[in-house]
């Protein structure tokens, strides 16, 4: 059993391999090296496909109940290292306390109800004559490749429904954030038979030889919709299968009969949960014209009295930008707004000296609907307020997006909420609540952000093939 020490290892057949050759991994909050993690080669990817097309054979057919049993023991051991996961998700990904528990319980629980999940046949036609069933079976092996935001759960997104369809997985954590699911690889080394889970960790590369390579069936991606894109042309060759979870440019709409100071907090943590670096966070806030300047001032009075520090001190409440690039980003909309004479409501006065890759809590005021900040996607703690007037005006700028991943609409008038929540192009609409997520629940983007979803039995069915399966009962008789 692992003790969390400060040695990091890939999984591969079950065990534990090292590498000449390894990357750095930082803390963001001081920009310290932290752990060197293994940087693996071709040769390695080999090594793991191959032992996954080994398992196969075996785990495909194994009972249901022995994977689902295995899923829950997944999500068992996450919750017994529960308090060292969620000091080292502290660590290299910067969230604080909190957002750290909100992750790795919620990955213990996703897993315990994944657990509960299965797609039994399917019978189209039972009759004195025919039958006809569909069965869902096993694809083969996965790839899984997770960004830096969310990197366990995101990976126990792909990880427990393909292995409870009966595939084999290999994931690939972002370079940026290798610990924790390292960790959980190698605690997963008692709890699974060799080859069924195998982490690898390296470079950008080693997602691209994974894309390519033709020992792997499908590719389950979160990232951002430019390297999505990558990925599906390099999928073609041998026509994986592909879930692609994507960038988003979430709308929130606020309608004219709120109440400032009580929409003010959901607003907040609509936006700014997990430092804005969240694909659902609220990245453009349309509000009335009527509350616009009474909403936008109790936004930020509310966000005055957050904390931005080390995630490590208890009353920090937004931590640091995770890694070097992304705050150079985030730097760059902030400069652009400044160049632009954008007003802005709070923040954008970054201090480049600071200890770790902090940016303060950043609102711009009303800037031009055509401005990179309203169109693109900072992933970052700065966000646009907009107002609006017309009903249908809104929803045509809160829809004018390459993006449609989620959106939201809050007021009190249920009935004008709804009606345009219906009408917003989103793969989640959330009315009057937001990020509120369920294994139940099927989660996924429309347009550019992405294709296919993950969770519920819709997740679950992308981890197979469907096969029609006829008798002719009549025949010969
Ligand atoms: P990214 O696309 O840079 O990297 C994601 C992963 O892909 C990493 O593991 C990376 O090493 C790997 N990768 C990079 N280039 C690759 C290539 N050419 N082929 C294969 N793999 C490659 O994304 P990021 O910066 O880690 O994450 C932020 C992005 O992820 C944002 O756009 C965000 O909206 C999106 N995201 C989407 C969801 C969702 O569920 N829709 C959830 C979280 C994050």
């Amino acid at each position: 059993m692992t003790d969390f020490n400060n040695q990091y290892v890939m999984t591969i057949d079950g065990k534990s391999v090292a590498t000449n050759k390894t990357l750095d991994a930082f803390n963001p909050a001081t920009k310290d090296i932290i752990a060197n993690v293994p940087d693996a080669d071709k040769e390695h990817l080999d090594d793991a496909v191959a032992s996954s097309r080994r398992a196969f054979k075996t785990w495909s057919t194994a009972p249901l109940a022995e994977r689902q049993a295995a899923v829950a023991a997944i999500g068992e051991a996450i919750a017994d290292h529960a308090e060292e996961f969620m000091a080292l998700m502290t660590k290299e990904q910067g969230k604080p306390r909190a957002g750290a528990e909100w992750e790795i319980l919620g990955s213990a629980a996703w897993c315990a109800e994944i657990a509960k999940q299965s797609l039994p046949d399917e019978v189209v036609e039972d009759s004195d004559d025919r039958s006809v069933i569909t069965r869902f079976s096993p694809l083969g092996v996965v790839g899984g490749i997770t960004p830096w935001n969310f990197p366990i759960l995101l990976a126990i997104w792909k990880i427990a429904p393909a292995i409870l369809t009966g595939n084999c997985i290999v994931i690939k954590p972002s370079p940026y954030t290798p610990l924790c699911t390292l960790k959980l690889g190698e605690i997963c080394q008692d709890i699974l038979p060799p080859g069924v889970f195998n982490v690898i960790s390296g470079g950008d590369e080693l997602g691209k030889w994974m894309t390519a390579h033709e020992g792997i069936d499908k590719i389950a991606f979160t990232g951002h919709t430019d390297t999505g894109k990558h990925v599906m042309r390099s999928a073609a060759d041998n026509l994986k299968r592909l879930t692609l979870e994507l960038g988003g440019n979430d709308p929130a709409i606020v309608l004219p009969d709120v109440d400032p100071q009580t929409i003010a907090a959901e607003l907040f943590w609509g936006t700014y949960q997990n430092n804005a670096q969240f694909c659902n966070s609220i990245k453009r806030i349309y509000i009335h014209e009527d509350v616009y300047d009474n909403v936008r001032d109790a936004l930020v009075e509310f966000a005055k009295e957050m904390k931005v520090g080390n995630g490590a001190d208890a009353d920090t409440a937004l931590g640091p930008i995770q890694n070097q690039p992304q705050y150079e980003k985030v730097n760059e909309y902030i400069d652009d707004c400044a160049a632009n004479g954008y007003t802005f409501a709070l923040g954008g006065d970054v201090d480049k000296n600071a200890e770790g890759w902090f940016i303060p809590i950043t609102i711009i005021d009303n800037p031009p609907e055509d401005s990179r900040i309203v169109t693109e996607e900072p992933f970052g703690p700065i966000v646009p307020l907009l107002k609006w007037s017309d009903e249908d005006d809104v929803i045509k700028r809160a829809n004018d997006t390459r993006y449609g991943l989620g959106a939201s609409v809050w007021g009190n008038d249920t009935e004008t909420v709804q009606r345009i929540g219906s009408q917003l192009d989103a793969g989640t609409v959330w009315l009057n609540e937001i990020h509120q997520y369920s294994p139940y629940q099927a989660f996924g983007g429309h347009k550019q952000s992405g294709i296919g979803c993950e969770n519920s039995l819709h997740g679950l069915m992308e981890y197979t093939n469907w096969s029609t399966i006829t008798l002719n009962k009549a025949w010969g008789k």
